[in-house]
C-alpha cells in the first residue's frame, strides 16, 4: 500500500471534541443546551444500532437526547403529530428519523414534516435548493463529512476535477454541490454513466456512494488521486461470516491512490460527527446566535 489511510475515526473524534466545547460555550454563554430527537419506527435491528450510538454521541457531547421509539405499524398520522411536537419543542433543535421506515410510510413525506430549520439530516427540499443555490442551508451529515475530510487532506479543492460516483439526494447530489462550491470541477456519474472507468480516470478527486461491493478496481484510479468510499456493503467472508467493504477495491486503490479512507472507519464515523455539529449549527440559528465555523461546511 502506498496510499496514505484517511483515518476518519480520528477525524471524528476531534469533531466532536469541537462539538462538545461549542456545546459548553453554548450553555456558559447563553444558557442553552442543543437537543437532538431521534425517531425510530419498527425494530430493524441494524436502525436501533444506529440510534443507541448516535444518542451515545449525542450524550457523550453535553447535548440533551431524546429518542421516540413508534411500533411498526404506527400510523402516519400519529407520527406526524410526534414530529409537528418535536417542531414546537423549544428543547428540541435537531430532528431525525431514522431511515428505512416500514411501509406504507414515505420517506419523503416524513421528511417533508420536519421544520426544515430543524432537518439536521439536510433532506428537506428547502435545505436541498439552499444549498443548489449557494445559499446557507443544512448540510446532509455524509456528504459534509467527505468535504471535511477532503478539506482537511487536501486543503484547498479550488480546481482539482472531481468525480462523484452515485446522484442519490442523500449522498451524492448534496456531496456534488459541496465540491461545486469549493471550486472543484465536478462531474457526476450513475449507473447510465458510460465508458466508467475513463470517467474516474480523469480525477483527482473520487467519491464512491454506490452500495456495490468493491465495484472501482485500483486501475480506474489516476496515480496520487485522493479516494473517498462512502460505500458500506456487508459481503460473505472466507471464515463463513461477514465483514463490511466499500464500493472501492482497497487493495488495488491503495497501491495507486495518493490517500483513500477505509471502510470501516472512513467516512461512517464522520457521519454521525457531522450529525452532532449540525444540531449545534441548527441551535445557533434557531436562536439567532453566532454559528461556530468549525461545525460547517
Ligand atoms: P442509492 O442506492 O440511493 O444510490 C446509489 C447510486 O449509485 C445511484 O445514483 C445509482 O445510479 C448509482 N449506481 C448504481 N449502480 C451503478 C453503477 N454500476 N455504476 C455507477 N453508478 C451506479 O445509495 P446511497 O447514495 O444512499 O448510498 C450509497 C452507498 O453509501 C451505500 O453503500 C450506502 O450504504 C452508503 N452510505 C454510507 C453512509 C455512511 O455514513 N458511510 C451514509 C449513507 C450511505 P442511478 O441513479 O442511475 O440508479
Amino acid at each position: 500500500m502506498s496510499a496514505m489511510k484517511i483515518n476518519g475515526a480520528e477525524s471524528a473524534a476531534r469533531l466532536r471534541a469541537k462539538v462538545a466545547d461549542a456545546v459548553a460555550r453554548l450553555k456558559t454563554d447563553h444558557g442553552v443546551t442543543p437537543g437532538l430527537a431521534v425517531i425510530l419506527v419498527g425494530e430493524d435491528p441494524a436502525s436501533q444500532v444506529y440510534v443507541r450510538n448516535k444518542g451515545r454521541f449525542t450524550i457523550e457531547v453535553g447535548m440533551q437526547s431524546f429518542e421516540h421509539k413508534l411500533p411498526a405499524d404506527v400510523s402516519r398520522d400519529d407520527l406526524f403529530a410526534l414530529i409537528d411536537r418535536l417542531n414546537a419543542d423549544p428543547a428540541v433543535h435537531g430532528i431525525l428519523c431514522q431511515f428505512p421506515v416500514p411501509a406504507p410510510l414515505v420517506e419523503a413525506d416524513i421528511v417533508a414534516r420536519i421544520a426544515p430549520q430543524k432537518d439536521v439530516d439536510g433532506l428537506h427540499v428547502i435545505n436541498a435548493g439552499l444549498l443548489a443555490s449557494g445559499q446557507k442551508a443544512m448540510i446532509s451529515c455524509t456528504p459534509l463529512g467527505c468535504l471535511m475530510l477532503l478539506r482537511e487532506h487536501l486543503g484547498n479543492l479550488a480546481g482539482l476535477n472531481a468525480v462523484v460516483i452515485g446522484r442519490s439526494n442523500l449522498v451524492g447530489k448534496p456531496l456534488a454541490q459541496l465540491l461545486l462550491r469549493d471550486d472543484c470541477t465536478v462531474t457526476i456519474a450513475h449507473s447510465r454513466t458510460r465508458d466508467l472507468a475513463s470517467v474516474v480516470r480523469g480525477a483527482d478527486i473520487v467519491v464512491a456512494a454506490v452500495g456495490r461491493p468493491e465495484m472501482v478496481p485500483g486501475d480506474w484510479i489516476k496515480p496520487g488521486a485522493t479516494v473517498i468510499d462512502v460505500g458500506i456493503n456487508r459481503i460473505a467472508a472466507e471464515d463463513g461470516k461477514t465483514r463490511l467493504v466499500g464500493d472501492v477495491d482497497f487493495a488495488s486503490a491503495a497501491r495507486v491512490a495518493g490517500a483513500i479512507t477505509p471502510v470501516p472507519g472512513g467516512v461512517g464515523p464522520m457521519t454521525i460527527a457531522c450529525l452532532l455539529a449540525n444540531t449545534v449549527t441548527a441551535c445557533c440559528r434557531i436562536h439567532g446566535f453566532d454559528e461556530p465555523a468549525e461545525l460547517g461546511a
